[in-house]
């Protein structure tokens, strides 16, 4: 058994998705496969767009058109090419997803909210719709596939739409499916990537999501359930490079990397995988492949257990994290008083906000910390909730927000055994003119951070690739 996740760029309209089959045969012919599909390139955007322009009570009908006709084309395209795929079949599954659209759309419209749950609802549609079509052309092409609903595998806790998986409740419901199983017979089984069962507090079972870009996160733990050999992430890039290639025109491509590597590069924004991807299949060691459905020629990107050969670099890669804020706890109260780092990390947990990034000033006279734009005003308020005393006493000041930061990071397993690589990094800044904020250090030695302001992002990373990589920038 081997996983293949395509990613909304595989699946982008017909002739995306004709050859994204086409890999998928070319799999079938050795082995097994398992198949996650995205969204059609753009629909989860257009469908996060609905949900915030009916809050706003806009005109919802042009968003259920635009889905609707979306994929409409994509099936009469497919088509045209196929003569075979069943348009008809394909178009009645569709719409039942649709009606279903339309309806929780008009309710939030009605309201004037979207609740979590129905959020969690709206945003899943875009992976049944894919879905659908993959099976038919499949179908179409008389392979032997079976679409299973992966809320009636994937189970989560935590956050409802950025859901932590129960694995051993999601194992016990993938195992008949596995090699050496009953449901064997089955030699493709496909997903729709994003959507997952959520376990409520209170135990009742809702629809719930694994975070925004997902997919890559439902194939890591469906590679892992069914003790998948291998997973292949299909994208629109060759592999990963040593920075994202749209801003570094002349990036390299990064041959093999170690999971830390590449977990480390993802964590700190390379989009090319989600964040959690790595972990399932670490524990598994799931030999790990990014590669590009658009030239299946290229070699792509091995991810694994490693070492492996640096290939003259210490560094592997360089990332940018954007829409970040800074937040600083500063004052007397600070220095030598035990626990208050320990409550301030606290309070932000339970606030239900991930901490990205922590600094303290060598004096421990501040402590600074990184966490998304769109989370600072709430993390602000938790701090002044549990502070309010201090605060009032003045020995702890007015927490500091600095708005709009960036977090730019080199990473690579290469970094701990070389010296002055966190020089080289900060004169690369420096030498762009690029203000540091603050400046920590990943406990594993693997990565350097630097927060930085917002704008100055695509600059930074130029300016690091060209210091590190000896390309021509700027
Ligand atoms: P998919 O829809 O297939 O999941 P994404 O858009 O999520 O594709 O991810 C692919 C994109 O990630 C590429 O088009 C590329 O611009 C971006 N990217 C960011 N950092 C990197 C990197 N280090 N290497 C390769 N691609 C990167
Ligand atoms: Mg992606």
């Amino acid at each position: 058994m081997i996983t293949l996740k395509f990613g909304g760029t595989s699946m982008a309209n017909a002739q995306r998705m004709i050859s994204a089959m086409h890999i998928m045969e070319s799999r079938l012919n050795e082995q097994r496969i398992s198949v996650v599909v995205s969204a059609v390139a753009g629909v989860s955007n257009l469908l996060q767009e609905s949900i915030t322009g009916a809050i706003a009570s806009t005109n919802i009908t042009p968003f259920i058109i635009k889905i609707i006709q979306i994929h409409h084309e994509i099936c009469t395209d497919i088509e045209k090419q196929i003569p075979s795929f069943m348009i008809k079949n394909v178009q009645e599954k569709l719409q039942t997803h649709f009606d279903e659209y339309e309806k929780l759309l008009r309710a939030v419209a009605t309201f004037g909210e979207c609740p979590l749950s129905i959020y969690c609802r709206i945003m899943g549609i875009g992976e049944l719709l894919s879905s659908i079509i993959i099976e038919q052309l499949l179908l179409a092409k008389q392979k032997k596939v079976i679409l299973l609903d992966s809320r009636q595998f994937i189970f989560t806790s935590g956050n409802q739409s950025e859901g932590d998986p129960l694995y051993e409740k999601t194992d016990l419901h993938f195992i008949p499916y596995r090699d050496d199983q009953s449901k064997a017979k089955f030699d493709l089984l496909l997903f729709p990537g994003f959507i997952c069962s959520w376990v409520s507090p209170d135990e009742s079972v809702h629809m719930g999501l694994l975070g925004r870009n997902g997919s890559d996160f439902s194939a890591a733990i469906i590679a892992s359930a069914l003790n998948a050999q291998k997973l292949e992430i299909w994208s629109d890039v060759d592999g990963i490079f040593s920075a994202d290639p749209r801003i570094v025109k002349d990036a390299i491509l990064i041959e093999k990397m170690t999971y830390e590597e590449a977990m480390e590069l993802s964590f700190f924004g390379s989009k090319v995988l989600h964040p959690k991807t790595l972990s399932p299949l670490i524990a598994k060691n799931i030999e790990t492949w990014s590669l590009n459905s658009h030239n299946i020629q290229a070699k792509g990107t091995l991810i694994g257990k490693g070492p492996f050969e640096t290939q003259g670099h210490h560094v592997c890669g360089i990332s940018c994290l954007k829409d970040t804020a800074m937040i600083s706890v500063l004052g007397s109260g600070l220095k030598g008083k035990k626990g208050i780092a320990a409550r301030i990390f606290s309070a932000v947990s339970r606030a239900g906000i991930s901490i990205l990034l922590i600094t303290q000033s060598s004096s421990e006279y501040t402590i600074s910390f990184c966490v998304l734009q769109k989370q600072a005003n709430h993390c602000k308020d938790a701090l002044i909730n549990e502070f309010d005393l201090e605060i009032k006493t003045g020995i702890i000041l007015p927490i500091a927000i600095e708005e709009n930061t960036a977090i730019v990071s080199i990473v690579g397993d290469g970094m701990k055994a070389k010296r002055g690589v966190a020089g080289r990094f900060f004169n690369a800044l420096a030498s762009s003119d690029i203000n540091l904020l603050a400046i920590a250090q990943g406990s594993s030695e693997r990565s350097i951070s630097c927060v930085i302001k917002g704008n100055d992002g695509d600059v930074a990373v130029r300016s690091a690739h060209q210091f590190f990589f000896n390309t021509n920038q700027i």
